[in-house]
């Protein structure tokens, strides 16, 4: 079965993916052909809001669920160049990522990093996890990541409700990070590119503005918003920012 982690992973030129992971990523390739630039727009967007909301935000302890197969730099370590003493807790429910999972947990001696094995659609399983305990204080804001995961859990499963268990687990100040994929700007190449992945098996659910926003409750948006994922405080100014079709915005809980 193609699975996303491999097939986000051979977009950003890795090389833990399979042909059928191949194969679907190419078609959707076929249907998205800046499918490449938008995987590595999402991954620029890692790389500023860890920065950010070490050195801006004073976020020192990150829960990222959907962390995927790691790709330098991650979340720690550039959360780590801010603040050697950052700490780290990875969740992701893939065989494939738990094999690599040593890879992420090669910390500071200041900070801590590690991985659990658990479902988002199971919150529970991943607030009760005793590393989830042991690392993060949860008396102290939390940064909560969920970039590009929430696009792989259907409507009937219900994301807003597993999204809502985790925000209200979270201590006020703490910050949620997301970035979904949307037909939004490019409804037609989206469409098909969601048709690829969905005949191959795959769940995987685009989503409109109203309905990504929905998942920050009533935390209050940062600057500059939802926006475009380019958009998200960008270091250098972005030409045509709804190239890469991903809303993203990071969340305060009051
Ligand atoms: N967050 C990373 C990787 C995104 S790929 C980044 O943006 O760079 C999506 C990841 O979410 C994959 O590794 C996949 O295994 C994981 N995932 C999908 N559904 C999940 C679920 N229900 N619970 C936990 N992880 C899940």
């Amino acid at each position: 079965m193609p699975h996303s982690a491999r097939i986000y992973d051979y977009w950003l030129g890795g090389k833990d993916n399979f042909a059928v992971d191949r194969a679907v990523g190419d078609a959707m390739i076929k249907a998205i052909p800046g499918m490449r630039y938008m995987a590595a727009e999402n991954r620029k967007f890692v790389h500023r809001v860890a920065r950010d909301l070490v050195a801006t935000e004073q976020i020192h302890q990150f829960l990222d669920v959907g962390t995927g197969i790691p790709t330098r730099p991650n979340l720690h370590e550039i959360a780590q160049r801010t603040e050697p003493g950052a700490r780290v807790v990875y969740v992701d429910n893939d065989p494939i990522v738990l094999v690599h999972a040593r890879a992420l947990m090669i910390s500071t001696d200041q900070g801590r990093s590690e991985y659990i094995s658990a479902d988002l659609r199971a919150p529970e399983s991943i607030l009760n996890d005793k590393v989830l305990r042991d690392t993060l204080d949860l008396g102290r804001p939390v940064g909560l990541t969920l970039i590009a995961i929430l696009m792989l859990i259907a409507d009937e499963d219900d994301p807003w409700s597993k999204v809502d268990a985790l925000r209200d687990a979270m201590p006020s100040g703490s910050l949620l990070a997301i970035t979904h994929p949307t037909a939004d700007f490019a409804p037609d190449e989206v469409n098909e590119a969601v048709a690829a992945a969905t005949s191959a098996g795959m769940t995987l659910v685009a989503r409109p503005e109203a309905d990504i926003r929905r998942f920050f409750g009533d935390w209050e948006l940062l600057e500059p918003g939802l926006v475009p994922v380019s958009n998200w405080r960008p270091d250098e100014p972005v030409d045509n920012p709804q190239a890469a079709y991903y809303w993203a915005g990071v969340a305060r809980k009051p």
